[in-house]
C-alpha cells in the first residue's frame, strides 16, 4: 500500500475520506481562500522553525519522491546534523520529517512543526507514523517532538525564535501509539483494496473533528440529502438526541415528532421552523432600542493576524486592527460616514487608536454587532497606548450590542436558521443589503478582507489602489447593514 503521512492522518479521522481521496477525488471540496491562507502560514512557520536548528540542509521538493529519499541519504552520509524535509519510505509509507536532527551517537530526533498554539491529538498520530517509518528502517529514534507557536510570546525589538516556538517532547505518547499502527494500516489497506465500493461509514461528529472534512458536501448533502438547516442545527452533532433522531432516519426538522424530548430553546427553534412564522417580542425590542441614545455610532473593525508577529508588542495570532468603518446615525435619520484604512506593511495600531478617539467622542452610544470582538480590539489598543487608554475604554463602556435582540430570541424568523449570526440575520431582515455584498468587487467577507490586507505588500501600485477601494467598500457596507438592521427592528415594533 502506498500512503503518505497526510493521508494517514486523514484516514485516522475517517477511512472513507482516504478512499475518496484515492478513487473519487472529484467529490471533494477544494480548499477555499482561508484554507489556502492556513497552508501558507504553515509554510512560513515551517521555514522559520528550521532556523532553530543551525547548519541544516533542506531536501528540495521533487515530484519524484525517490529523488528526495536519495538526497536525504546523501545528507545523512555527509554527516549533516539537521535535515529539513528529510524523506523516508518504509513499506510504501512515505513521510517527510519537518526537521530531522542527527545526534553524535547516530540516533535521530524527529521534529514536527505546527503553526497552531498547542499540541492537538491528531499531531500525535502525525508524529507517530514518522516514528514508525524511521524505526521500521532501523533508525534509533531518540525523541519525537512537536514544535508549535507559543501564543504567550510578545515580540520585542527582534524576533526571538526560542521564545516564539515551544518544543514539546511527545516521545511517550508517540511510543504508546506504535502498537496500533500496523493494525490500522491493515484496516486502511482493506478499505483501499476494493476500488469500486466506497467504505460504508455513517456521518457523525468525526466529520468535523479534528477538521471539517472536505468530503462533507458529498457525504452530507449529496448522499444523505441533509438540508442546509436540519436536525444537526438544533441538536449538537453526536449528542444523544441527535443520534436518536438520525437512527430513526429523521434529518428534517419538520419530521421531529411533536412529543420528542427537547429543551425550551430547541422547542422554540423547531416550532418556529414548522410554523414558518416570524416571532417578534416588541416589548423587549423596545427596551433594547431605548438603551440607545442618538447619535448612534455604528462601528465595525477589520483585523488580521500574524502567526509570526512582525511588530513589537504583538503576540502570535493577536487580532491586529487595520481598518474600521463608522456610520453615525442622527435622530433625524441623517447619516455621516467615517473610515480608516491603515497603510500596508506598517504597524497600524497607534494610527487606528488615534483616529478612533478623534472620530468617536467619549460619551456617545457606540453600536457593534457581536461587540465582544470590537471591545477586545479596543481593550488591547488601550493597553498598548496609555495616553489614549481612558478615551478608548470609555468607548467600550458606552458600547451596545446589536446582536442582543437576535441572540436573546426577541426577533426570530424562519430564514435565520436558528442562528443569530449577522450572516443569517441580515438576509432575513434586509435582503437587499445581503445582495449588495455579492456585488462587491474583490472583498466580500471578513476572511477575504483579512487576507487582502495581509498580502497587500505583494501588490503593485494599481493593484493596491483597487484592493484598498475594495476593502473600504466592504467595510462601509458592514456598518450600513447595521444601520439598516436597527431601522428594520424599529419599524417592526411600531
Ligand atoms: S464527511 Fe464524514 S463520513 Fe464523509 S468522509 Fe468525511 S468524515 Fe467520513
Amino acid at each position: 500500500m502506498n500512503l503518505s503521512k497526510s493521508l494517514y492522518t486523514k484516514a485516522i479521522q475517517c477511512p472513507k475520506v482516504l478512499w475518496l481521496k484515492k478513487y473519487k477525488k472529484e467529490v471533494l471540496t477544494p480548499p477555499d481562500s482561508s484554507a489556502l491562507a492556513i497552508f501558507e502560514t504553515g509554510n512560513v512557520v515551517g521555514e522559520l522553525a528550521c532556523q532553530l536548528f543551525a547548519d541544516g540542509k533542506e531536501v528540495l521538493y521533487s515530484k519524484n519522491y525517490d529523488d528526495m529519499i536519495a538526497q536525504t541519504q546523501r545528507y545523512l552520509n555527509e554527516g549533516v546534523k539537521a535535515i529539513y524535509e528529510a524523506t523516508f519510505n518504509f513499506e510504501g509509507i512515505l513521510v517527510m520529517v519537518d526537521v530531522l536532527s542527527v545526534e553524535d551517537d547516530g540516533s535521530v530526533c524527529i521534529y514536527e512543526v505546527k503553526s497552531s498554539t498547542s499540541v492537538k491529538e491528531i499531531y500525535l498520530h502525525d508524529a507517530s507514523i514518522q516514528h514508525y517509518v524511521l524505526k521500521g528502517l532501523g533508525y534509533s529514534v531518540k525523541s519525537t517532538n512537536i514544535v508549535h507557536i507559543n501564543n504567550t510570546y510578545v515580540r520585542g525589538d527582534e524576533l526571538e525564535l526560542n521564545e516564539l516556538f515551544s518544543v514539546v517532547d511527545v516521545s511517550a505518547e508517540v511510543g504508546s501509539l506504535q502498537a496500533g499502527i500496523s493494525t490500522r494500516l491493515k484496516e486502511f489497506e482493506e478499505y483501499l483494496e476494493d476500488k469500486v465500493n466506497e467504505p460504508n461509514i455513517e456521518i457523525g461528529s468525526h466529520c468535523n473533528k479534528p477538521y471539517e472534512c472536505d468530503a462533507k458536501a458529498y457525504c452530507w448533502r449529496v448522499q444523505r440529502h441533509v438540508p442546509a438547516y436540519s436536525v444537526f442545527n438544533i441538536f449538537n452533532l453526536g449528542s444523544k438526541k441527535q443520534v436518536e433522531l438520525y437512527d430513526q432516519g429523521i434529518i428534517n426538522i419538520g419530521d421531529i415528532p411533536e412529543n420528542f424530548d427537547m429543551t425550551a430553546l430547541q422547542k422554540q427553534k423547531v416550532q418556529n421552523y414548522k410554523s414558518k412564522t416570524t416571532y417578534i417580542d416588541e416589548e423587549k425590542i423596545e427596551e433594547f432600542v431605548e438603551t440607545l441614545a442618538y447619535p448612534i455610532y455604528h462601528l465595525d473593525f477589520e483585523t488580521f493576524q500574524q502567526a509570526v508577529p512582525e511588530f513589537k508588542g504583538i503576540s502570535p495570532f493577536e487580532q491586529i486592527p487595520f481598518q474600521y468603518s463608522l456610520h453615525i446615525e442622527h435622530e433625524n435619520g441623517m447619516l455621516e460616514h467615517k473610515e480608516f484604512l491603515a497603510q500596508d506593511g506598517t504597524d497600524p495600531r497607534e494610527a487606528i487608536a488615534k483616529r478612533l478617539c478623534a472620530d468617536i467622542p467619549k460619551n456617545v452610544t457606540t453600536l457593534a454587532y457581536n461587540m465582544s470582538f470590537e471591545k477586545g480590539v479596543i481593550k488591547r489598543l488601550a493597553s498598548s497606548f496609555e495616553s489614549l487608554a481612558s478615551h478608548l475604554l470609555t468607548i467600550n463602556e458606552n458600547m451596545h450590542d446589536l446582536m442582543v435582540p437576535f441572540q436573546k430570541k426577541y426577533y426570530v424568523t424562519p430564514d435565520m436558521n436558528g442562528s443569530y449570526s449577522i450572516k443569517y440575520v441580515l438576509p432575513a431582515l434586509v435582503p437587499k443589503m445581503a445582495e449588495a455584498y455579492k456585488e462587491l468587487d474583490g472583498v466580500q467577507n471578513g476572511s477575504q478582507a483579512m487576507s487582502a490586507f495581509a498580502n497587500m505588500t505583494k501588490l503593485n501600485d494599481e493593484e493596491k489602489r483597487k484592493m484598498r477601494n475594495a476593502l473600504l467598500e466592504y467595510c462601509k457596507l458592514d456598518t450600513l447593514a447595521m444601520v439598516e438592521v436597527l431601522r428594520k427592528l424599529k419599524r417592526d415594533i411600531k
